[in-house]
């Protein structure tokens, strides 16, 4: 190829925006359902121009992404766009003291250039090895709000999800309150959906202690849950712990979401800390590093479950053999999804709740690079601030 590749400047520009029907819980961490609040979100689009014209974009990564993206624009400008190795590799060493974030939406971009320059799908220069994408209904944490507030509600939701063709429903809890009331929503939604549906449960870190994980690990065993992911306060980062809970119940763990980076989540599967392997662009450098994480996984014959929705993910799902379920979410009855996941993209991609198709599967965006259409109308309408390097 003889165009010339160099990175010319980088662009982050953030947005703002209001998703109706959506407060937040207790303390203020989790969005949760509420009718009549408004919750505030923030996002991000970055933009990666090269001295040939071809633009990558990404929209996603957060604040502190960008921060660390500031610390290494300097190296970036005039670098080879298709070296991502090379970028991905002297990054990993120049963000060493810190969480390595910013690595994860710069290699996103460096994709889409590469698709854009080849012409082709991010997941065909991966390696295809399927276009559909079977999904999972991921909610919203548990509510006080009439929302996802008893274990009946979970259940109600999950035969919505059941009947709307998706094979498998998530369960985020409340977190907080009885540790009952946790189990109560696990047994209720299999009593409700039958044996069919796969079922997991993510408490995201909250339960307070060791017993409380493991009474919620037990009423999985009993239900026969797919997966149990990050139960409790070590903050999904213990493999010791993980190591005597998975002895002391038979349901598959899913840890590894707040591990960053290849070697740790490795280290971590060695230690028996984890079943599965989870990965994320955003969290663990980029394509590039959750291609290596799920390479990583496959030597173990173990199976690579990748983190939230969106464009990359799905390229990455679709170039993964071992891996199980795109996680479409955060989902929650009685909500317009039109109105509360903002119209980021052209009508080419969608993660909503009614984003499936009837065997509950998305399908993989097939332009070049990443292949979405980003509504910068829309962007540019709720930008509120941008910062450009070059
Ligand atoms: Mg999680």
């Amino acid at each position: 190829m003889s165009r010339d590749l160099r990175i010319t400047r980088l662009t982050v520009r953030e947005y703002e925006w209001k998703m109706p029907d959506l407060g937040v819980d207790y303390n203020g961490f989790n969005t949760v359902f509420e009718r009549g609040s408004t919750a505030r979100q923030t996002g991000h689009v970055l933009t990666v121009e090269t001295a040939a014209g071809i633009t990558g974009e990404y929209a996603g990564g957060t604040s502190v992404s960008y921060a660390q993206l500031g610390m290494v624009a300097g190296y970036l400008i005039g670098k080879d766009a298709l070296a991502r190795e090379l970028i991905w590799n002297d990054l990993k060493r120049a963000l060493r003291k810190h969480d390595r974030f910013g690595m994860g939406p710069i290699d996103i971009a460096l994709w889409d250039i590469a698709g854009k320059a080849y012409g082709a799908p991010v997941y065909e220069l991966l390696g295809g090895f399927r276009t559909r994408l079977p999904a999972y209904a991921s909610t919203y944490h548990g509510d006080e709000n009439g929302g996802l507030s008893s274990p009946e509600a979970f259940a109600d939701f999950a035969v919505q999800c059941r009947d709307m063709g998706y094979p498998a429903f998530k369960i985020h809890g409340w977190g907080h309150g009885p540790i009952e009331r946790e189990a109560a929503a696990v047994l209720a939604t299999r009593q409700a959906v039958g044996p069919e549906m796969d079922l997991m449960i993510d408490p995201a870190c909250e339960y307070d202690t060791f017993a409380d994980a493991l009474k919620v690990g037990r009423a999985c065993d009993e239900a026969g849950y797919f997966w149990y992911e990050d139960p409790y306060k070590d903050g999904g980062v213990s493999s010791f712990a993980h190591r005597k809970l998975r002895q002391l119940i038979r349901t598959p763990l899913l840890l590894g979401e707040h591990v960053r980076g290849l070697e740790p989540h490795v280290d971590q599967i060695v230690a028996d800390g984890t079943d599965y392997v989870r990965a994320d662009a955003d969290y663990d450098g980029g394509i590039t590093g959750v291609m290596k994480l799920a390479h990583a996984a496959e030597g173990f014959g173990l199976d690579c479950e990748i983190h939230a929705p969106g464009p990359a993910h799905r390229h990455c799902m679709a170039a993964v053999r071992n891996t199980n379920y795109y996680e479409l979410g955060l989902v929650a009855p009685g909500l317009d999804p039109k109105r509360v996941h903002c119209p980021l993209y052209a009508d080419d991609f969608a993660d909503d709740l009614d984003s499936v198709d009837g065997d509950g599967c998305v399908p993989v965006p097939q332009g070049p690079g990443l292949g979405v259409t980003l509504n910068w109308d829309w962007i540019r309408a709720h930008e509120t601030s941008a910062v450009v390097y070059d």
